[in-house]
């Protein structure tokens, strides 16, 4: 797949955002939070995601390192992005793709991550 610019949000819609990604690499990982919360991520770079809007409406979740800072909406709960730090110290963004306006989920390559054991 080519990369295409996506719009997406949270449930409310009160975060929104705007996203270049070709998806070719979404997680299908087995770590505490993905598993418990859902979440299949796509990385871009920062660069290739704007924020929309919301900023005041997200709160940051943190946990074990605090290596990743989860971002939440406070009023719908959905967690919309996450950030982080590659292992060579670049910043990445990890867009929830469940949050992509008309995502289909059965449609998409899932890579399988073994996060529980990392
Ligand atoms: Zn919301």
């Amino acid at each position: 797949m080519t990369a295409k610019t996506f719009t997406g949000g949270c449930h409310c819609g009160q975060v929104r955002f705007e996203c270049t990604s070709d998806l070719a690499m979404v997680t299908a990982c087995n770590c505490s939070i993905c598993t418990k919360k859902g979440l299949h991520f796509a990385f871009v770079a920062p660069a290739q995601f704007q924020l929309r809007a919301g900023d005041e409406n997200l709160r940051e979740y943190l946990f074990n390192k605090h290596a990743i800072r989860h971002q939440f909406c406070i009023d719908c709960g959905v967690e919309v992005f996450a950030r982080g730090r590659k292992p060579d110290g670049t910043d990445v963004v990890a867009l929830n793709v469940s949050c992509i306006d008309g995502i289909e989920l059965a449609k998409l390559t899932m890579t399988p991550i073994d996060g529980r054991n990392m």
